[in-house]
């Protein structure tokens, strides 16, 4: 029998996240996960600490935004992998309007650092924005193919990684422990993302799927580097290609590409481009949001060794470092999990 702290079910950006805070402070654990793409392989990547729609800062971005971009510089240098690139969004202002807004909003202490005053005059004759850019200063882009592949090498080099399907139905529990085949251990984690709903110990009302699409187009003149967002994010991927999207679809766990999202990605896009474009293809994800948009941490009564991080919705990559420091303290010290995170409030 293989004896360790934890068993995490689940490699996406909550179970990465939950590895390195266990390493840090010397815990042992395995990881189960099946090599199916979850939402932060079909992601956009998009590490922003605002909201571009009303120019707000996203729920407590000044608490998580430090500790996430040490996370992932830290991560960056551990993998020898550039995983973090910082790169600006530009926002197209559609109106005088929108622009007098960012203006107040960008002297709103929490907006301060990311909202920059200057205004950029838009030269890119393949982009319709007549009324400029506002910039968004520290953020960036996860490259999320690359931290996926090469955090499964890492595990895998050290023997910390099982690829393969979690069978809920095989594990065993005791009074201060689970067994799960031939490992034991004190407590099993279930990061599991949206496809926690198939988790039969997981209250199913407290996940709500949402599902997004993105276009992949090529597009030689567009000549865009920064991430631009219009009615659609613009998301450059290197080679005259961009990852266009993406779209939300509200209790939908579905996994296939549509023919309606794909035209109301193009039709948008062809809103504020204005050269040719050829698409590549199409990829859908399933977002696991809840109806208070706060993640879901901690456990439920009837089972006390059975942990659940999830609920990161469309914010994962900012909110995952500073929640799994979170969840590690609450495991191992017994520190309260703040009542808006806590999973028990779905109940
Ligand atoms: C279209 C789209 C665009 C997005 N864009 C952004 C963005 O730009 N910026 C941002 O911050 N967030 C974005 N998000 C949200 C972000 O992707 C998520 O918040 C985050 O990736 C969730 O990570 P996770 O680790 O909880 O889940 P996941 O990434 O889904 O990882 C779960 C893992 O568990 C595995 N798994 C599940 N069940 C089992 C089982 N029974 N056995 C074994 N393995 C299992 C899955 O295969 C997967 O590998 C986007 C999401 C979507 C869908």
């Amino acid at each position: 029998m293989k004896k360790v702290d934890y068993i995490i079910v689940g490699l996406g950006i909550a179970g990465i996240s939950l590895c390195e805070q266990l390493q840090k402070l010397g815990k042992s654990f395995v990881v189960i996960d099946n090599g199916l793409e979850g939402s932060t392989a079909k992601s956009g990547g998009v590490f922003n600490p605002t909201i571009l729609k009303r120019f707000t800062a996203a729920w407590n971005a000044t608490v998580f935004y430090p500790v996430a971009v040490n996370f992932y510089h830290q991560l960056s240098e551990k993998l020898h992998q550039n995983i973090f690139v910082e790169t600006p969004i530009l926002r197209i202002f559609k109106n005088v309007e929108e622009q007098n807004n960012w203006s107040v909003a960008s002297d709103k202490r929490e907006l301060q650092q990311f909202l920059s005053t200057e205004f950029l005059k838009n030269t890119n004759t393949s982009v319709d924005a007549p009324f400029g850019f506002g910039k968004v200063l520290g953020t960036g882009r996860i490259h999320t193919a690359n931290l996926l592949l090469c955090y499964h090498n890492y595990l895998i080099k050290k023997d910390f990684l099982f690829s393969e399907d979690f069978k809920y139905e095989a594990i065993q529990q005791n009074e201060n422990s689970v067994t799960y085949k031939n490992i034991s251990a004190k407590k099993i984690i279930f990061a599991e993302g949206a496809k926690v709903i198939e988790n039969p110990f997981f209250p199913k009302h407290a996940i709500i799927g949402n599902k997004g699409e993105y276009v992949i187009i090529k597009a030689p003149d567009l000549n865009v580097a920064a991430l631009l967002k219009g009615p659609m994010y613009i998301i450059p991927l290197g080679n005259h290609q961009y990852k266009v999207g993406a779209t939300y679809s509200r209790d939908d766990y579905g996994t296939d590409p549509t023919e309606a999202a794909k035209e109301e990605i193009l039709s948008k896009l062809k809103t504020f481009i204005t050269c040719p474009f050829e698409v590549i293809r199409q990829t859908a994800g399933v977002r696991s949001t809840t109806k208070d948009h706060r993640p879901l941490l901690g456990s439920l009564d009837e089972n006390p060794n059975f942990i659940f991080f999830n609920g990161l919705g469309s914010r994962g990559f900012m909110m995952a470092p500073l929640l799994s420091e979170i969840l590690f303290n609450y495991l191992e010290d017994n520190v309260p999990i703040p009542q808006e995170m806590d999973i028990r409030r779905m109940l």
